[in-house]
C-alpha cells in the first residue's frame, strides 16, 4: 500500500535533516526544518519538513502536525511580507498517486501571482542557486 510502509531513512529530506545532504535553508528548530525546493513551481517555492521520521500525514502524529502547522502559518506569513504575492498555495501531497515523490512528511508553501501560471507539480526545472540564495535572504529577514 502507497500510503503505509516502512521509513526510508535513505530519502534526500532525512539526509537533509541530519545535516548530510545541502539545503538552502530557511529555519530550524528541535521539530522541523524549513528550505527552499529546489524544483520550484513558483519563485520563492519552499518546504517545511517535520523532522519526526513519518512518510506521510497519515503517519505523522498528531503533536508534530499541529507544530508543523504553526511552523507553515509562520512561513506563509514570512513569504507574502518578503514577497508580496497575490496568493499563497499550501499543500502537501500523500502517497504516490496523489504526487508524491520524497516520502518524508513535508507541506509546500507557494507563493503566486495574478496571471503567472506555476510550473507543474515534479516538472520544475533547477533553481539557479544564486536565485535560490537571494529568495531565501528575504524570507528569512521577514521571519
Ligand atoms: P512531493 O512531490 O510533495 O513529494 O514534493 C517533493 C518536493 O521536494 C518537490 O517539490 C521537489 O522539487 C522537492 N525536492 C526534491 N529534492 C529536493 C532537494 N534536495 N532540496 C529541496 N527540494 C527538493
Amino acid at each position: 500500500m502507497s500510503l503505509h510502509g516502512d521509513y526510508d531513512d535513505q530519502n534526500i529530506f532525512a539526509k537533509i535533516i541530519r545535516g548530510e545532504a545541502p539545503c538552502v535553508k530557511l529555519f530550524e528548530d528541535d521539530v522541523a526544518i524549513a528550505f527552499m525546493d529546489i524544483f520550484p513551481q513558483a519563485k520563492g517555492h519552499c518546504l517545511v519538513v517535520p523532522k519526526e521520521p513519518a512518510r506521510n500525514l497519515l503517519e505523522l502524529s498528531e503533536d508534530a502536525a499541529a507544530e508543523a502547522m504553526k511552523r507553515v502559518k509562520a512561513l506563509a506569513a514570512a513569504v507574502e511580507k518578503a514577497l508580496q504575492p497575490d496568493g499563497v498555495t499550501v499543500v502537501q501531497f500523500n502517497g504516490a498517486p496523489a504526487g508524491q515523490t520524497v516520502f518524508h512528511i513535508h507541506i509546500h508553501v507557494i507563493p503566486q501571482w495574478e496571471g503567472q501560471a506555476l510550473a507543474s507539480h515534479g516538472g520544475g526545472k533547477q533553481a539557479d542557486m544564486d536565485e535560490l540564495n537571494a529568495l531565501a535572504d528575504k524570507i528569512k529577514a521577514a521571519l
